[in-house]
């Protein structure tokens, strides 16, 4: 069974969202709250495959301040975490902004938060601490429960692999947790002095270091400047 997970899809209206205060249902009834809305309702949907783009998303959320700055600039890049539209596009079809429902800022508060609690509970396990493993698994267990997946068959490697493509984005995202933490993907920081950025060292490409050409080239220049410098003195 492959990963579904570079599959799942999210619409990004072409002006990005803004932040508004809408009115949205609570179990008690409604209220008014800080939400992620298109810039523009007459905008465009654009569809997008976040995960195939950014493999480490998980960690990139982890990382994200949560802020209201910080939470646009990575909807705007990625999209929403659980708002999906009604229905599929018609082959050519336009979809306007204006069917996204409003997404409430506390959701991203709340998967940073959760993101960040599991990230440093996996880290302590992997520094040694076996008794955060039981935390981990109960964390990720409330996660995972109620996850929605369809199960597909797409095309690939000259036959139809069966994968679990997730729904929404936040479902993906704690699927590659877990992918993480299984052992089935490693996800590791681009060594480039002011870089930092997550890049997915896979079995087919366990030799990659860097997260761009760019990267590599700058560190092997300063590489070849340095034993220079040293015969100058
Ligand atoms: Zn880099």
């Amino acid at each position: 069974m492959h990963s579904g997970n570079p599959l799942v899809e999210t619409w990004i209206p072409d002006g990005g969202f803004k932040i508004e205060r809408r009115k949205i249902k609570t179990p008690d009834g409604s209220t008014l709250a800080e939400c992620l809305v298109p810039k523009w309702t007459s905008d465009d949907l654009t569809p997008d495959h976040p995960c195939a783009r950014q493999p480490c998303l998980h960690r990139v959320l982890a990382d994200c301040p949560p802020t209201p700055e910080g939470i646009l600039a990575l909807s705007d890049r990625y999209g929403l975490l659980t708002v999906t539209i009604p229905r599929r596009p018609a082959p050519g079809e336009k979809i306007r902004a204006d069917v996204l429902p409003p997404e409430p800022l506390d959701i991203w508060r709340a998967e940073i938060r959760a993101l960040r609690a599991c990230v440093d509970l996996w880290e302590s396990i992997a520094g040694g601490n076996r008794d955060a493993t039981a935390a981990l698994n109960r964390k990720l267990a409330e996660k995972l429960a109620g996850a929605r997946f369809h199960l597909t068959a797409c095309p690939g490697e000259g036959r139809f692999l069966l994968a679990y493509r997730p729904l929404r984005l936040v479902d993906a995202v704690w699927q590659r947790f877990a992918e993480e933490i299984s052992g089935r993907i490693q996800c590791v920081r681009c060594p480039a002095p002011k870089c930092g950025r997550w890049l997915l060292r896979g079995t087919a490409r366990s030799d990659r270091v860097y997260c761009s050409n760019a990267c590599k080239n700058q560190v092997f220049r300063a590489q070849r400047r340095r034993p220079a410098a040293v015969t100058d003195r």
